[in-house]
């Protein structure tokens, strides 16, 4: 069917690439494409005999716009999918405006010197895209993205109107350390020590770091607190969802978690101004990141499942109804199938599935859009298919 060039060699990459290796029939071709090229062709070496899909590696730093238009130029892809991170996305959005070429990503823009993610700056290409004739898919992970997908299915399937939607993401997974994160402790730390955020009637309300606290009974996982948090969908959705009161993101945390978190603020080790340490200048929490785990060896001690869905509250005909919507993933059962733990792999088969839309033309319209602004039906199908299955509850319990 066709080509695709993946930006990045990562945690999440590296579920896309097997994913797609998978799926040779849409994904005839990929091109890996990072700053550390050693990762790109290790990955390669490992996959390229167990599938059709034709490998090439590439370096390439997607700082560099020109360094990206050559690479590109040169390889064709029908799409660019960038699992790099945040901090890259206008720059490959550039490349692919010069090239012609469609562009999917899994997380909005940050800026390097502020740590305030919104879609303001990437929304400012709606119109030169549009002129080009290409698609950019923002925020094609889990969430943002199989959020995003959740709620258009919601609204086209169950609901005239959504007023309340609660986005509860839950890890009931055991590394069997006292602490440790899952993904870039640096971004992990810096992310759940902000202030957390939501919207109601059309307002950001902000609270303090994790003021917010529901307790929760996920099923297969169990009971768990979890705490309101920021979080890139409630932008979109707020917007593009009809009839929206309230949104609101909880994500769950262990007390051990948080007892060591509070431990290491109060001490300084999270702080981010740098200090002198021996004659040398060190900043804190990079030195933290040195001592904590590798968030990549944990994939094999990680057993428990995560749970991650939404609950809808609105209206159907004239009556009150609530939905929720949610997938279930085994830590060690995706651990098997890819040789990465589950926070990888619900980000890493969206992207690869959000590619897979545009390249077979199932979302095929130009200018910039957020997941929930496609037909939700042929996502949710492939998730299906690709690993994600999803469950539904008509009478679910709801989050006060
Ligand atoms: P990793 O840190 O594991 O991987 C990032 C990759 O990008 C690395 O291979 C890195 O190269 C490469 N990279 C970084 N800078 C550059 C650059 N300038 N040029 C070329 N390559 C570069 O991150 P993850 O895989 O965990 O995350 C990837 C993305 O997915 C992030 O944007 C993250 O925010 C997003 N994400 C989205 C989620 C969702 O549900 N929507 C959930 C989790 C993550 P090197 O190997 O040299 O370091």
């Amino acid at each position: 069917m066709g080509k695709c060039m993946i930006i990045g060699c990562g945690g999440v990459a590296s579920v896309a690439i097997h994913k797609c290796c998978q799926n040779s029939e849409v994904f005839e071709g990929i091109m890996i494409a990072s700053r550390t090229k050693s990762k790109c062709d290790a990955l390669k070496e490992k996959l390229q005999p167990t599938t059709k899909t034709v490998i090439e590696t590439a370096q390439v730093n997607a700082d560099n716009v020109d360094e990206l238009i050559a690479l590109i130029e040169s390889y064709r892809p029908d799409v660019v999918l960038n699992l790099a991170l945040p901090y890259q996305d206008l720059t490959i959005m550039d490349a692919c405006l010069a090239t012609g070429t469609h562009y999917v990503d899994t997380a909005n823009y940050e800026p390097l010197d502020t740590a305030k993610f919104e879609y303001k700056w990437q929304w400012a290409y709606r119109e030169r895209f549009e002129k080009a004739g290409i698609t950019a898919l923002l925020g094609s992970g889990f969430d943002p993205g199989v959020t995003g997908v959740f709620s258009a299915y919601a609204m086209k399937h169950h609901f005239d109107e959504i007023n309340y939607i609660d986005i509860l993401d839950c890890n009931g997974g055991d590394h069997g350390y006292p602490f440790a994160t899952n993904f870039n402790p640096e971004i992990n730390i810096r992310e759940v020590s902000a202030k957390g955020s939501y919207i109601e009637n059309g307002k950001w309300i902000e609270t303090e770091p994790m003021e917010i606290k529901r307790v929760y009974n996920f099923k297969d996982v169990g009971e768990k607190d979890m705490y309101l948090l920021h979080h890139e969908e409630l932008e979109s959705l707020a917007l593009n969802i009809k009839g929206i009161k309230r949104i609101r993101f909880f994500m769950t945390f262990g007390q051990s978690y948080l007892t060591h978190l509070k431990c290491l603020e109060n001490v300084g080790m999270t702080s981010i101004e740098p200090i002198m340490y021996e004659g040398r200048e060190i900043v804190p929490l990079q030195f933290l990141k040195a001592v904590l785990p590798d968030p990549a060896s944990l994939g094999p001690r990680t057993v428990g499942k995560t749970n991650i869905g939404c609950i809808f509250r609105g209206k159907k005909d004239g009556n009150d109804k609530s939905y929720y919507l949610y997938n279930i993933c085994d830590h060690q059962e995706c651990y098997k199938e890819v040789g990465s733990q589950a926070i990888s792999y619900t980000t890493g088969v969206p992207a690869m599935i959000g590619a897979m839309m545009i390249m077979t033309g199932k979302w095929n319209k130009a200018g910039v859009y957020n997941i929930e602004e496609f037909d939700p039906d042929p996502f949710m199908e492939a998730l299906n298919k690709w690993g994600l299955p999803w469950e539904e509850d008509f009478d679910p319990v709801l989050v006060e």
